[in-house]
C-alpha cells in the first residue's frame, strides 16, 4: 500500500500511485485490473462499504441473514470473452448457469415459452397462439442475428469523434466506415428501422398475436423511460439481444452463481491478483486539477491521493459537474452533462419464497423448466404500454411490468434448502421518485406487483417470507444511481455511441488531461459487460505508454 510519507519539516506526503479508479463498481475493478496488470500502481475507492456498485449481492433481512438476493442487477448476457480470458475470471469464481425460456402465463389462460436457441420448441410455442407467427419466427431470429451481427462489433469499437475535422478523428471516421464496407442498401435500411421505430411497430411488422408481441417487447423496455410505443425502443431491444460483441459468442443470458455481486468479487480478485489496492468506505469528494491536468483525487475526509491516471466510473453528473467542477470544463461540455438524460422508473423487489411459484397454467411448485427463465409479468403490449402512461401521468403503475427470474433454480448458494429468491425488475414509477423516498407507496406498488403474478399463480402471496423493495431514491442514495437510471444514463438515440457520455468525447477520454471515464454511461454500457472499464483503461495505458516515449498522449478539445 501506498503511505503518505513524512516530509522532513514534518508534514504529511499524500499517498501517490500512479492510477487512481474512482468507484468500485464492475466496471471500476475492470479498469483497475487493467490498469494493474500493465504495470501501474493502481488504487481503487469505493464510497460504500464493500464492492460491485449495481453488481452487488447481500443480504437485506437482518433476521434472515441466510438469504441473500442479487440486489439490483440479476443477469448476466454482455460480458465480451476478452474480457473474462484476460482477466482469468473463471478462475476467480465467474460461473454463469444459463438461463431458461422466457414464460409468460396469461391471465386469460395458457402459456408461452420462448427459447433463446431452440427453433423448433418456439414454433411449437407459438403455434399454440398463432400458426403465422410460429411461421415467421425463424425468419424474424434470422433477421435479428443479422442486425446484430452488425451492432454486436459496434459495441467493442470506441466511438469516432464524428463531424471533427482533425486528421485523426477523420481517420478513426474512416475507418469505421471501411469496416463497414460491406453493409448492403437493405442492411442500412434494417438498422435504421431498428434505431427509429418503436418496438410496438417493428412488432406489428412481423407479428399478429397480442401474445407473442408481448413476449417480444420485454427486451425493448427494460430499464428504459418509455414504453413501447417509443422510437428508439426498437434498438433497446437489439442491444439486449445481440449474441456476440464480435470476439467469440456470448453466452446466453445466465445467472452468476452467488448472484451479481459474485461477478464482481471474481474481477476484484483479478485485480488483486495483479496487485491493485482496494479501499472501501472511501468517498472521494472531488478531483484535483492542476494546469487542466488530473493531479490526484480528495476524499471526503479531507485525505489527497494523488496519481497523474484518474479513471472515474461515477455517473457522469458526480464525476464531472461535482467532482471536477465546472470551473475545470468546457462549458459546452457542461451543457451536455447537464442535459444528460437519466430517469428509469424502475423498482427492484427482492423475494425470499417458501415454495415455487405454482401457475394454474403450468401446475406445480416442483422446479420445472418455466420456473428457470425469466416469469415475466408482460401479458400484452398493451398492458406494458399502459403501465409506463400511469408512470407518465404521475402515478405509480396500478398494474407493473415486471422481468422476473428465479435464480435458486439453479443456484443453490443464496438460500436455505427448499426455499427459493425471486427477483422482479419491475417497472413503472414517476421519474421524479429518485426525489423523495415515496415508502409507503412503494409497497402499495409491492402488494399491486405480487397480486398481478398472485392471478396466474395463486400459492405466490402466501409463499412469500421477506420481501426487500428498492426504488429509485434507494439507487440514487445509496448506490450513486443518479435520477434511479439503471444505466447511469438513458440508452436513448440522441445518448449512444459517439454521444455517449457526450460528443467530443465517447473515446473514454474526458476534457481535463490525464482523466478517463469508464462508467456505464459510456459506449457499450449500460449493463454488467465490463466494456466501459477495459476501454478506459485501455486510453490510459495507451496514453501512459505514449508519453513514456515522449510522444503526445492523445489529446482533448476535439471539437474543433
Ligand atoms: C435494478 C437494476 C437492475 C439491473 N439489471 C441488470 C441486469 O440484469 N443485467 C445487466 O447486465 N445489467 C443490469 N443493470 C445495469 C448494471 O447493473 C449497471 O449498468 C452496472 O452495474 C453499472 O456498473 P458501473 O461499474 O458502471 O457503475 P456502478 O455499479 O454504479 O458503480 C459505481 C460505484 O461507484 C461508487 N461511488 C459512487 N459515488 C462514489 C464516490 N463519491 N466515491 C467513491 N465511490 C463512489 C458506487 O458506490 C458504486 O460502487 C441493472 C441495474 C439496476 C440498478
Amino acid at each position: 500500500m501506498a503511505r503518505p510519507t513524512k516530509l522532513a519539516e514534518g508534514k504529511l506526503m499524500a499517498a501517490t500511485y500512479d492510477a487512481i479508479v474512482v468507484g468500485g463498481g464492475h466496471n471500476g475493478l475492470v479498469a483497475a485490473a487493467y490498469l494493474a496488470r500493465s504495470g501501474a500502481r493502481t488504487v481503487v475507492l469505493e464510497g460504500r462499504h464493500k464492492t460491485g456498485g449495481a453488481a452487488t449481492t447481500e443480504a437485506p433481512w437482518p433476521d434472515a441473514p441466510e438469504f441473500s438476493v442479487t440486489r439490483l442487477s440479476y443477469v448476466m448476457s454482455l460480458m465480451p470473452p476478452t474480457i473474462i480470458n484476460d482477466l482469468e475470471l473463471e478462475r476467480h469464481g465467474y460461473k454463469i448457469y444459463p438461463m431458461g425460456p422466457y414464460y409468460q402465463a396469461f391471465p386469460e389462460g395458457g402459456s408461452i415459452k420462448l427459447y433463446a436457441d431452440d427453433a423448433q420448441r418456439n414454433h411449437d410455442e407459438v403455434s399454440k397462439w398463432s400458426k403465422k407467427d410460429a411461421d415467421a419466427m425463424p425468419q424474424w431470429d434470422a433477421w435479428l442475428a443479422g442486425l446484430a451481427e452488425v451492432l454486436g462489433p459496434l459495441l467493442l469499437t470506441v466511438p469516432p469523434t464524428i463531424g471533427s475535422r482533425k486528421p485523426r478523428d477523420l481517420a478513426d471516421t474512416l475507418r469505421l466506415a471501411w469496416r463497414h464496407r460491406g453493409l448492403d442498401v437493405r442492411t442500412i435500411a434494417d438498422v435504421t428501422r431498428l434505431m427509429t421505430m418503436s418496438i410496438a411497430d417493428l412488432l406489428d411488422d412481423w407479428f399478429e398475436s397480442p401474445q407473442v408481441k408481448g413476449a417480444l417487447a420485454v427486451n425493448g423496455v427494460i430499464g428504459t423511460w418509455a414504453g413501447p410505443y417509443e422510437p428508439g425502443t426498437a434498438y433497446v431491444m437489439a442491444h439486449h439481444s445481440i449474441g456476440d460483441v464480435g470476439d467469440g459468442h456470448l453466452g446466453n443470458w445466465g445467472f452468476q452463481e452467488g448472484g451479481m455481486g459474485a461477478v464482481s468479487a471474481a474481477i476484484e480478485r483479478a485485480a488483486r491478483s495483479h496487485g491493485a489496492e482496494i479501499r472501501t468506505g472511501a468517498p472521494v469528494a472531488r478531483v484535483i486539477v492542476e494546469g487542466g491536468r488530473a493531479a490526484g483525487v480528495v476524499l471526503d475526509n479531507g485525505d489527497e491521493i494523488r496519481a497523474r491516471v484518474v479513471v472515474s466510473t461515477l455517473h457522469p453528473r458526480t464525476a464531472f459537474l461535482d467532482q471536477v467542477g465546472e470551473n475545470n470544463l468546457p462549458a459546452d461540455f457542461v451543457r451536455d452533462i447537464q442535459h444528460w438524460k437519466t430517469r428509469s422508473g424502475v423498482v427492484k423487489i427482492n423475494l425470499a419464497l417458501a415454495e415455487l411459484p405454482d401457475f394454474t397454467a403450468d401446475p406445480g411448485s416442483n422446479l420445472q423448466e418455466h420456473h428457470t427463465g425469466s416469469v415475466e409479468m408482460a401479458p400484452t403490449m398493451e398492458y406494458i404500454e399502459r403501465a409506463f402512461q400511469d408512470a407518465r401521468e404521475g402515478r405509480p403503475a396500478a398494474r407493473p411490468f415486471s422481468d422476473g427470474v428465479i435464480p435458486t433454480a439453479f443456484d443453490k448458494t443464496l438460500s436455505p434448502e427448499g426455499t427459493h429468491i425471486m427477483s422482479l425488475f419491475t417497472q413503472w414509477v414517476p421519474a421524479d421518485w429518485n426525489e423523495q423516498p415515496h415508502t409507503e407507496e412503494l409497497e402499495a406498488y409491492a402488494d399491486r406487483m405480487i397480486d398481478c403474478y398472485n392471478e396466474l399463480a395463486p400459492n405466490f402471496k402466501a409463499s412469500i417470507l421477506h420481501r426487500d423493495i428498492v426504488g429509485p431514491y434507494q439507487m440514487e442514495q445509496d448506490y450513486g444511481l443518479i435520477g434511479g437510471n439503471i444505466f447511469h444514463g438513458e440508452l436513448s438515440l440522441e445518448q449512444l455511441f459517439h454521444m455517449r457520455p457526450a460528443p467530443g468525447f465517447a473515446d473514454y477520454r474526458t476534457p481535463v488531461d490525464g482523466m478517463y471515464y469508464g462508467s456505464s454511461a459510456t459506449h457499450a454500457g449500460g449493463g454488467v459487460c465490463g466494456i466501459p472499464g477495459w476501454q478506459a483503461a485501455r486510453a490510459a495505458i495507451a496514453d501512459r505508454k505514449a508519453a513514456r516515449r515522449g510522444g503526445q498522449a492523445r489529446r482533448i478539445i476535439r471539437r474543433s
